[in-house]
């Protein structure tokens, strides 16, 4: 199993282990499936995702410090709502991705047991 075919199959929003059955049911409510309705792979068992997803949060809450500390307000207020909305769209649009992710690295390490 190559990484990178791992990555494509979690952009897609697929199964890591055979890259056809979904992994969400409704990507826009973050429902899941339980497990690949194609191959029967169990997603996340034990919920090792949740260490991914914590990481990834903060290391987007970090680019947003970026763009604090390196674009300098014009208008303070409407800097502040328009940073805390958009750190807001950010980790809401980036979640699936970002637990698809999550699930083909876990797939990944735990192949190479
Ligand atoms: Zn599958």
């Amino acid at each position: 199993m190559v990484i990178s075919q791992l990555i494509r199959r979690a952009f897609r929003l697929r199964c890591p282990s055979c890259g056809e059955g979904p992994i969400f049911k409704r990507w826009w409510t973050y429902t899941e499936h339980r497990s690949c309705p194609s191959c029967g792979h169990l997603y996340d068992p034990r919920g090792e995702s949740l260490a991914f997803m914590y990481l990834s949060t903060a290391f987007l809450t970090g680019l947003c410090f970026v763009v604090l500390i390196t674009l300098p307000p014009r208008n303070l207020e409407a800097y502040r709502v328009g940073l805390v909305l958009g750190a807001l769209a950010l980790y809401g649009l980036t979640m699936p991705v970002r637990k698809a992710l999550a699930i083909s690295f876990n797939y990944f390490n735990s192949r190479r047991r």
